[in-house]
């Protein structure tokens, strides 16, 4: 006789679906546990597993103005929080290549269909945090009692699975200057798709700026830039000339220190900050081709 595990009766779950972004920021408020749904990728999984049951949804898609991106007059890029990754990779990959990047390795085509940044970020998990880190992204998030607020990346992953989004809260929109030099990003998995990052890591290039902007993935209980190998890369790089292989190294062993890497099924810790160091290295080496080359990653 076989074990089996008792199916709940169904709940009765309300599927709310507002077309106004305002009448969405009402719901929040007034439902206070409903959870916003944009491409689902995330939110169905835990419903079909049973893992959780709201008491409604929240669908954003009849928000059309989530799917829409523009650039603003200085020039920032504004991404709606529900442009999928296939559109970004499609529309903004030449502006913004290390997210395009990152886009490229989620799931699968029906995935990247379907999922967003807006989710990503909803879920607090992901393989864009690591870009939208490198490249000094701002988080738009909006509520009906406070108005929006925006929230720097490197503010808005709390720990592992949290954000800084209050309850009554949406993700609208996320803001980033179009590349201004190579950028790249770089994952390592136990498999070349449909997996879970073991660890990433991505590197944009500020050549006006002379500077290096770095992003960690799946490496610390929450995304993080690698500060001290980026203070060393601005002392050291000469940006007009060729990178010194001891130069790079360094850089990959500064990623892999500011990493505080778990021990779990994907790898060890140890492992993590291994394949970070070299991820790193590699990904400021190609950055540097380019940057050689005066051309920006595709
Ligand atoms: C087979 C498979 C493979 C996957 N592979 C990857 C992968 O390689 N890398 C990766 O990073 N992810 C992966 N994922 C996870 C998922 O696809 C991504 O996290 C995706 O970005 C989620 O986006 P979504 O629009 O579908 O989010 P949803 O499922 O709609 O929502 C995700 C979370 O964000 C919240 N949310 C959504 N929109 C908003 C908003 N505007 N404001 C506030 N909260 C919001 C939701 O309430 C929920 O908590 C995979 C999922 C599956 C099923």
């Amino acid at each position: 006789m076989g074990t089996h595990r008792e199916r709940r009766a169904p709940d009765i779950m309300d599927f709310l679906r507002p077309e106004a972004w305002e009448d969405a920021l009402t719901v929040m408020v007034e439902r206070p546990s409903t959870v916003p749904i944009q491409g689902g990728t995330s939110v169905m999984v835990g419903l079909n597993l049973d893992l959780n049951r709201p008491t409604a949804l929240l669908d954003l898609n009849p928000v059309t103005e989530l799917t829409r991106w523009e650039q603003l007059e200085n020039g920032t890029l504004r991404v709606g929080a529900g442009v999928p990754y296939a559109r970004l990779i499609s529309e903004l990959g030449d502006r913004l290549p290390a997210l395009a990047q990152a886009a490229r390795t989620i799931g699968s085509s029906q995935i990247r269909n379907r999922g967003t940044v807006g989710g990503n970020l909803g879920a607090a998990s992901g393989d864009t945090h690591a870009p939208l880190l490198a490249m000094g992204a701002v988080i738009e998030v909006e509520s009906s009692a406070r108005g929006a607020r925006m929230i720097p990346a490197t503010e808005f992953f709390l720990g592992a699975k949290r954000n800084a989004l209050a309850p009554d809260e949406l993700i609208r929109a996320f803001h980033v200057a179009p590349a201004s030099g190579p950028q790249y990003f770089s994952k390592i998995g136990k498999r070349n798709a449909m997996v879970a990052a073991t660890c990433s890591f991505s590197i944009a290039l500020f050549p006006g700026e002379r500077r290096v902007g770095t992003g960690l993935g799946s490496a610390a209980p929450s995304p993080r830039r690698a500060l001290a190998a980026e203070d060393f890369l601005a002392a050291e790089l000469d940006w007009d000339g060729a990178l010194d292989g001891a130069v790079a190294r360094t850089f990959g062993n500064l990623v892999a220190e500011a990493a505080d890497p778990v021990d779990d099924v994907r790898a060890t810790a140890q492992y993590r900050r291994h394949a970070l160091s070299v991820i790193a290295r590699r990904a400021l080496t190609w950055a540097w081709q380019d940057h050689a080359n005066n051309g920006k990653a595709a």
